[in-house]
């Protein structure tokens, strides 16, 4: 039993030839792909695939910390979906999309935006506030990007030692890409096993 990495709704993880889809997957045209954000856990004696999900506050509220997908960058802001596994959840909060203004992103002045977030990257993000909006930040170490995509490929972007603060890399392309990322990047790990 192994968990590798995290997984985004959408994401493929194999195909029905290779594992039996588990909890967390549906199968689509012979691939199995995620439903549920969550840390992909492959049983190889069973050849079956499961994503866990992640576990979600029960509400948005101050000071909680939530996970959310990047949905669009403004010239001031980032707008952001919360991304929860529960759907009563979303029926509770009535909204799940969220702001993180340019000047929470990062410790760091910020010049442009697109050099520290990209759509369709997975966040671990504080709330600043959860109404009228959700107002959310990711500017402390532990806050930030989780699993960024290369912006050619789609392919997950990976960390290396030897590159810069805040540099990753994509091996499919041999290029680099900047993001405020999380001090875990690449190597988050369930919030139940901590
Ligand atoms: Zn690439």
């Amino acid at each position: 039993m192994m968990y590798k990495g995290v997984i985004i709704p959408g994401e493929e993880i194999g195909t029905t030839e290779e594992y039996i889809a588990g909890n967390g997957t549906f199968e689509k045209d012979g691939k199995i792909v995620a439903c549920v954000l969550g840390f992909l856990k492959i049983d190889e004696n069973e050849r079956r695939v499961e994503v866990v999900p992640i576990n979600p506050p029960s509400t948005i509220k101050k000071n909680s910390t939530v996970y959310c997908v990047v949905e669009d960058l403004k010239q001031a802001m980032a707008i952001v979906e919360v991304i929860s596994v529960d759907s009563k959840i979303r029926e509770i909060a009535g909204t799940t999309q969220g702001a993180i203004h340019i000047s929470k992103i990062s410790q760091k002045y910020v010049e442009n935006i697109t050099s520290v977030l990209r759509i369709g990257d997975i966040l671990r993000a504080g709330v600043l506030q959860s109404a009228p909006t959700i107002q959310l930040y990711i500017n402390e170490p532990h806050l930030g990007v989780i699993k960024a995509y290369c912006i050619r490929c789609r392919r997950p972007l990976v960390r290396k030692p030897n590159l810069r603060e805040n540099t990753l890399y994509c091996e499919n392309c041999d290029r680099v890409e900047t993001r405020k990322i999380a001090d875990d990047y690449g190597n988050v790990v369930p919030d139940w096993k901590k």
